[in-house]
């Protein structure tokens, strides 16, 4: 029977498989010729089982199946999987459950497949509404088929978001709100827009793709919070904007410091403040599963004060800040005990960080230079 759970708890599913790798991509993907669908799903099942044990006390108010592209797994894998969660933990009565698809693997049937499965929202991998843009980016489909997801999304699911990347070299600021108009028209309520980075590792990176002009990236970084105030879905968290109440519940999971599991290739969970990783390369994982009846590579306790740092990085992210009471629930300590004073009384002169009644929040000038404040903030 479901119960609501005291504290929000996630599941996220890592699929590793991609059908080609796309040149500014760091995820544990991968391109194989052939997956064994019955020998994942297995896999999957055994280790909700295994990790269940630790974790039997809590309800499931999210699941995020991420990647590599998980609208390549069978439907039935992820029917499986949800119904195996489902009777370990329980699910909480409004619980989303969201699923990452890419436009290409979207067939008539595929959607209604994925919600008959259980899955009620759909995240999708758009990245650009140009043509040019998505051959750039080395993207498997074409802006038809991303059109074309888009209509799908919007009448099989209530809930659906789509990624576009932003900031790509020679993108001016009004290909870029050309571009974000039209997005906006397109949206259901939920949009997560990034800046083109280029990763060490990446095949941009190995190429010398240059990063965009600084001054012209914090230019496109305003116009996209001036667009999506003004289209009442301000950032909720620096790269994803929502309209009340469409926000990512899973995504503010992680961003809150509540607990969390993580299956799959790479995935890391969050148990009362252990620190859990999965075996990396799929393979390995799936044989580890298979011989050792463990899928996981390493464990630690996480002390104190790394996640009282956690906290405060993860946390500045958010629009709202971190609640003081939530801080203090996760960590025994009062949030003002844990910043460094004379950094905080700069940062609040100058605008940056701002205490409410129940909240430390970064300003917006604070969030564009997130990574100076938690300098400042930070006890060491
Ligand atoms: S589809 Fe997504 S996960 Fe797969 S290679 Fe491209 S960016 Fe990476």
């Amino acid at each position: 029977m479901s119960s609501q759970p005291k504290t929000p708890f996630g599941l996220y599913i890592h699929w590793p498989y991609c059908v080609s790798k796309c040149p500014y991509c760091d995820f544990n993907s991968h391109v194989a010729k052939s997956v064994d669908h019955d020998q994942w799903a297995q896999a999957f099942i055994n280790e909700l089982t295994r990790i269940h044990q630790e974790s039997a006390e809590q309800t499931i108010s999210s699941i995020f199946f991420g990647g590599g592209t998980p609208s390549l797994m069978a439907p039935q894998t992820v029917e499986s999987i949800l119904q195996t969660a489902q009777k370990l933990w329980g699910f909480s009565p409004d619980i989303e459950i969201t699923l990452e698809a890419n436009p290409t693997t979207v067939e008539t049937d595929t959607f209604a497949n994925f919600k008959s499965a259980g899955i009620n929202r759909l995240s999708i991998g758009i990245q650009s509404l140009r043509a040019k843009a998505l051959t750039f980016l080395g993207r498997a489909h074409s802006l038809e088929e991303g059109f074309r997801a888009l209509e799908l999304a919007q009448k099989t699911f209530d809930r659906y978001s789509f990624d576009l990347i932003y900031a790509r070299p020679d993108q001016t600021l009004q290909d870029w709100q050309d571009e974000l108009t039209e997005a906006l028209n397109l949206s259901a309520g939920h949009l997560s827009l990034y800046q083109l980075t280029i990763e060490p590792g990446t095949a941009f990176y190995k190429e010398g793709v240059p990063s965009v002009d600084e001054d012209l990236g914090a230019d496109l970084f305003d116009l996209t919070q001036e667009m999506m105030e003004k289209a009442h879905m301000p950032a909720y968290e620096i790269s994803n904007h929502a309209k009340s109440a469409q926000e990512s519940r899973h995504n503010l999971i992680y961003w809150q410091g509540d607990d969390y599991i993580g299956i799959g290739p790479g995935a890391h969970s969050r148990l009362s403040n252990q620190a859990i990783h999965q075996i990396y390369q799929p393979d390995l994982w799936l044989n580890a599963i298979a011989e050792k009846k463990s899928g996981e590579q390493k464990r630690k306790s996480i002390p104190t004060e790394e996640r009282i740092i956690e906290l405060i990085m993860m946390g500045l992210r958010l629009k709202e800040g971190i609640d003081c009471a939530h801080f203090k629930s996760l960590t025994h300590q009062g949030l003002k005990d844990c910043l460094e004073p004379e950094g905080l009384e700069i940062l609040i002169e100058n605008g940056l960080v701002c205490w409410t009644e129940t909240h430390l929040r970064a300003s917006p000038e604070g969030r564009k230079c997130l990574n100076g404040v938690i300098e400042k903030l930070i006890l060491v």
